[in-house]
């Protein structure tokens, strides 16, 4: 049974009036959204089309191996040429935070435009409904009469082809997620054999299921009771917040018109209610910025193609400022608002952390730890001997060749370590070294130490490492 959508509160005529004409579809009601072309589908096209990326460039092959893969489990993140470690975590983390407040950045500026034109949840919804509407017809009354019908083997295979494509969609994306965290193509390999790992079923499971239900039947629900930013967004708007907005100046009073009749007494808006038919949340916007809005345009898109046809200009419905629609025409330059300046300050610092990350990057990670456990050791001869742990990381995709020196201390000798080391990628190299200063040439307390790392085989420079040498106090010997 088709309930009708909750009037979402009765005219009380306090400060919440205007919400009185808002309805708010809860779920009751199946909202068929009616398809036009138009600037703003195309933009829509366009944003859905980046998610492309996200089926694509996980079979991206770079030197043999997956150009990018975050190797969990290895604790390394691959792009290319690139490998970051947990060492360079925080520029992730920069980047993460950098997202964060562009979105906040173009949401106080033009509102949801993230949900209406980039949003997971909207694009797959967009795509299930576009199938939905090849099977089941692309109108409401198409989509009734379907659902009215008898069944019959050709409905039934209807449905059966719906389902059945939008499973394929929903475990695709499911695969995909994986993709991105292990060998894309042993990946399939092992799915298609029945031999992949249990985390990979309990991912593909999860994924397959929640975009299956929240594409396929919650669809603009999600949206309204389930997705935490969509309720963060209204303290992001200001009065110069662009939202798509109906010009009720212009449209007032709103009233049919039969073909080639004009009416002076009548506003432009002739109730055709296309811009409702269009809208995927069921929105009426005449009535006013709503909270179900994520302001994708369509409604833009259906208005003006009926004022081009009843040779109205444009833009009776359009991306407006509540500033400009109440009468101040002008709005307000970005630069004068102290919420893109801030919000641009962040990007900016953000964006710098980033460069210099990158700008940054060292081929090696090279620490070395002096033993605490004793600080030192007397030996027979009378010479003083400290340990120390060293630690060599290769970022590199390909092996080096190392050797260690010390430096910096006259009469100082190192023990314990080989000619020469081999450090495969990505691994860490640790190794325990002796030095020893003899009596003669000692020093009491602590001294400057360094070590270096000298590559005699691979690109990488050499690097060295400040640390201390610890002898007893004169007194002490
Ligand atoms: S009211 Fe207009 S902009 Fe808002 S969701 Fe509906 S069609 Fe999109
Ligand atoms: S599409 Fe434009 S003319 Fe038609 S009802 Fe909506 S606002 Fe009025």
């Amino acid at each position: 049974m088709t309930e009708q959508p909750i009037h979402f509160m009765e005219k009380n005529g306090d400060i919440y009036e205007e919400m009185a004409d808002w309805d708010v579809n809860a779920g009751g009601e199946k909202i068929v959204a009616k398809r036009m072309s138009g600037r703003f589908r195309n933009l829509k096209w366009f944003g859905m089309s980046i998610w492309l990326f996200y089926f694509i460039v996980p079979y991206i092959r770079w030197k043999d191996k997956q150009a990018v893969l975050l190797d969990i489990p290895n604790r390394q993140f691959h792009f290319f040429e690139l490998t970051i470690f947990p060492q360079d975590i925080w520029m992730l983390s920069l980047t993460l935070l950098f997202f964060a407040i562009l979105l906040a950045a173009v949401t106080s500026i033009a509102g949801r435009v993230f949900c209406g034109y980039f949003c997971f949840q909207t694009v797959w919804t967009d795509i299930y409904t576009w199938i939905e509407g090849k099977f089941e017809g692309d109108t409401p009354q198409k989509q009734l009469r379907f659902k009215q019908a008898p069944w019959s083997i050709r409905k039934l295979l209807k449905k059966i082809s719906k389902h059945t494509l939008w499973l394929a969609i929903a475990l695709l994306t499911g695969l995909t997620f994986s993709a991105w965290f292990t060998d894309a193509f042993e990946l399939w390999r092992d799915v298609l054999s029945l031999q992949a790992h249990l985390a990979v079923w309990i991912v593909m499971a999860i994924f397959t299921t929640f975009t299956y239900v929240f594409a396929g039947f919650m669809r603009e629900q999600v949206c309204f009771w389930l997705c935490p930013y969509a309720r963060l967004q209204g303290v992001m708007y200001d009065q110069n917040t662009i939202l798509p907005a109906y010009d009720a100046e212009r449209g007032e009073p709103r009233g049919k018109l039969k073909k080639g009749e004009t009416d002076p007494s009548k506003g432009s808006c002739i109730d055709c209610k296309l811009c409702v038919n269009v809208c995927p949340t069921g929105i009426d916007i005449r009535k006013g910025q709503q909270e179900g809005c994520i302001t994708c345009g369509m409604c833009i898109d259906a208005c003006d193609s009926v004022m081009d046809k009843i040779n109205e200009p444009r833009g009776l419905i359009r991306y407006a400022s509540y500033a400009e629609l109440q009468g101040h025409s002008k709005p307000q330059p970005l630069y004068k608002r102290p919420r893109v300046i801030i919000y641009s300050l962040i990007l900016l610092a953000s964006l710098a952390g980033i460069a210099y990350g990158f700008l940054s990057l060292s081929a090696t990670d090279f620490s070395v730890r002096p033993d605490r456990q004793p600080l030192f050791v007397q030996l027979s001869d009378g010479s003083i001997q400290n340990r120390y742990t060293l630690k060599l990381l290769n970022k590199q995709n390909v092996p080096i060749e190392v050797q260690y020196q010390i430096e910096g201390m006259a009469g100082a000798s190192l023990h314990g370590l080989h000619d020469t080391y081999r450090i495969e990628p990505a691994k860490v190299h640790t190794v325990t070294a002796l030095v020893r200063v003899t009596e003669s040439e000692l020093q009491s307390g602590i001294s400057p130490l360094t070590f270096n790392v000298k590559v005699v085989e691979g690109a990488q420079s050499d690097i060295s490492y400040q640390t201390i040498f610890t002898a007893p106090k004169e007194k002490e010997r």
